[in-house]
């Protein structure tokens, strides 16, 4: 689960981390609102309005300017509430934006000039330890930086026995070309960093930029933040930040129900009970030369009453050209997961795709008489290739 910019700010400043402050607000008279309670907090007139979705690149997209004025601020606030904000990581239509961050500009003059960095933090798989990634070239596409001088990119693997050690820290602010009250900064954004991603059991944290301000100071100008959604159960309070809008509509409707749905791309529906089989149907549908247009379980109980919301579920999709099921039938017996389809298909009535199932195990050649008798345009199989032949057939 993926929080907005603002709630990753605000849960990484309860930990200690020093951040770029702001105020959430969804019209434009609060974004006024909230720019002159921020003026009165930190004395600064200029402030910078951020689109609040879950997607990066906003800067690149216009969803990221500053103001100078209270003027602007109202001005610029109208312009990003309610546009579809489109970025290099969102799709062409873009992202709605329901509220905008209003954030003290951080960039002011002074001694020094400000200083961009890029800072992350996750589980290298490799070797099952969290890793701090770092560089000095931030605010940019850390991609590009990765392509084109990853000598720049540096990283710090943590010993889950011991934790962040302090002389890490230092290396870290060293690497980072930082001395002074940058260094000390440094050392303290990073080890509260790290006890954030640990205590909220997060899989992510992306900061880019971590600012280095004129005056020295080491905060948090973007925070993007990934939760082990498996962990979700003890935290309670951050798990009541999940913002629906942000998701896929037909996910969300699954998880309602409880059946675990992934959209994607392709043109045909699967419905499976198994992760596990899911996961071998779909590489099944693209031998078959199809592509598989979302991952769904079903679960143990594939009743006609689940199968009728799973095959609701995967008709939501336009680009769907065929559905095929494919079931295995050992504590749930064959016939009545067959009879569930073809009472739900009845129930349903309008479906104008071909389905195939393919019904293995307990009682699957009865199975596949209640469907082959059943006068409805559902085709049946018994083995895994049969069953993809006959996809590929009604695709071609
Ligand atoms: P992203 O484009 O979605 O990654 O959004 P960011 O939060 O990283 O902001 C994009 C860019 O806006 C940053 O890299 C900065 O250059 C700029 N920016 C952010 N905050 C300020 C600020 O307080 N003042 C100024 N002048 N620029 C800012
Ligand atoms: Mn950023």
């Amino acid at each position: 689960m993926n929080l907005h910019e603002y709630q990753g700010k605000e849960m990484l400043a309860s930990f200690g981390v020093r951040i770029q402050r702001g105020i959430v607000a969804t019209t434009p008279a609060e974004a006024v609102a909230a720019a002159k309670k921020l003026t009165e907090e930190t004395g600064t007139s200029w402030h910078v309005i951020k689109a609040q979705v879950h997607a990066g690149g906003r800067g690149k997209g216009g969803g990221v300017k500053l103001a100078k004025n209270l003027e602007q601020v109202e001005e610029i606030a109208g312009q990003i509430i309610g546009m579809n904000l489109v970025t290099p990581q969102t799709s062409a239509e873009g992202k709605k934006v329901h509220q905008v961050l209003i954030a003290e500009d951080v960039y002011y003059p002074g001694d020094n000039e400000p200083e961009e960095y890029y800072m992350s933090v996750l589980l290298n798989r490799a070797n099952g330890r969290n890793m701090i990634m770092y560089s000095t070239e931030g605010g940019m596409d850390i991609e590009t930086v990765a392509e084109e001088t990853p000598h720049l990119i540096f990283t710090e693997e943590i010993d889950p026995a011991t934790g962040l050690l302090p002389f890490q820290a230092r290396k870290i602010a060293f690497n980072l070309g930082l001395s002074g009250t940058a260094f000390k900064e440094m050392t303290k954004f990073v080890s509260s960093l790290y006890t954030a991603y640990i205590k909220t059991d997060s899989s992510l944290f992306e900061i880019n930029p971590v600012l280095k301000t004129s005056d020295d100071k080491i905060m948090a100008v973007d925070s993007k933040v990934s939760l082990d959604e498996n962990a979700l159960f003890r935290h309670k309070d951050l798990a009541e930040l999940r913002d629906e809008r942000e998701e896929n509509p037909v996910e969300v409707e699954a998880k309602a129900v409880g059946l675990n749905y992934v959209d994607l791309d392709g043109n045909v529906g699967c419905m499976v009970n198994g992760a596990g089989l899911a996961m071998a149907t779909m590489d099944l549908i693209k031998q078959a030369g199809g592509e598989p247009a979302n991952f769904l379980d079903v679960g143990g109980t594939a009743d006609a009453e689940r199968v009728e919301i799973a095959f609701d579920l995967i008709l939501k999709d336009p680009n769907v050209k065929a559905i095929l099921v494919n079931i295995f039938g050992g504590i749930v017996r064959c016939d009545r997961v067959a009879q569930g389809i073809v009472d739900a298909y009845k129930n349903m009535g309008n479906i104008e795709v071909p389905i195939i199932v393919r019904l293995q195990g307990t009682n699957a050649d009865i199975a596949k008489e209640l469907i082959d008798n059943s006068g409805l345009d559902v085709q049946s199989a018994i083995e895994f290739q049969e069953a993809a032949d006959k996809v590929q057939a009604v695709l071609a």
